[in-house]
């Protein structure tokens, strides 16, 4: 199966997608194996070049027209290897806390440029079937992990990362926030 990005504004990005029954319908392992392809393969530099595609740590499929609760995520953070392909996956608790990166966010599925910061909790616990594991997890995130998963969560619900920006002041700085 080949993916197609689809680009802010189309409609399906902003949509709440759909529970996704399982065990996993070939149909649906299908899509989720291609997003982690999707993503493994944009940090190919060499393919993403010759592709013209951009560099990606996660995917989910609404961002390839799938209205479907379901996410690939693979990045290297500190000595090891953070890689999820995730079902239904649920926000069990969020911190106060919050993080932001000092660079703002980005976005497979977002052309223009949003400057500002995304606030998003710093820590968050998330249950989720992960195809990798074929069984139900339970994932505690911290940091850049958590904002991660948020951005990714997020997109099973219609919402884009500068949807989080403020307006009047985007690089607001927050007394309870860790720009990291
Ligand atoms: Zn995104």
């Amino acid at each position: 199966m080949k993916v197609k990005l689809i680009f802010d504004p189309h409609p399906v990005l902003r949509q709440r997608a759909a529970v996704v029954p399982l065990p996993l319908s070939k149909e649906d392992e299908t899509i989720l194996l291609a997003l982690m392809k999707y993503v493994k393969q944009s940090q190919n530099k060499e393919y993403a070049e010759k592709h013209h595609i951009r560099e990606g740590i996660g995917l989910a499929a609404p961002q390839v027209g799938i209205s479907k609760r379901m996410t690939a995520i693979s990045f290297p953070l500190e000595d090891r290897l953070v890689e999820y392909a995730l079902v239904n996956p649920v926000i069990l608790s969020s911190s106060v806390k919050k993080v932001a990166l000092h660079s703002g966010e980005g976005c497979l599925s977002v052309n223009e440029d949003h400057p500002g910061y995304v606030y998003r909790s710093n820590k968050i616990m998330v249950k989720a079937f992960d195809y990798l594991q074929q069984k139900e997890i339970q994932i505690t995130a911290y940091g850049f992990e958590a904002i991660v998963l948020q951005h990714e969560i997020d997109h099973l619900n219609g919402v884009l990362f500068y949807d989080y920006i403020a307006k009047d002041d985007p690089f607001k700085e927050l007394t309870n926030a860790e720009i990291i």
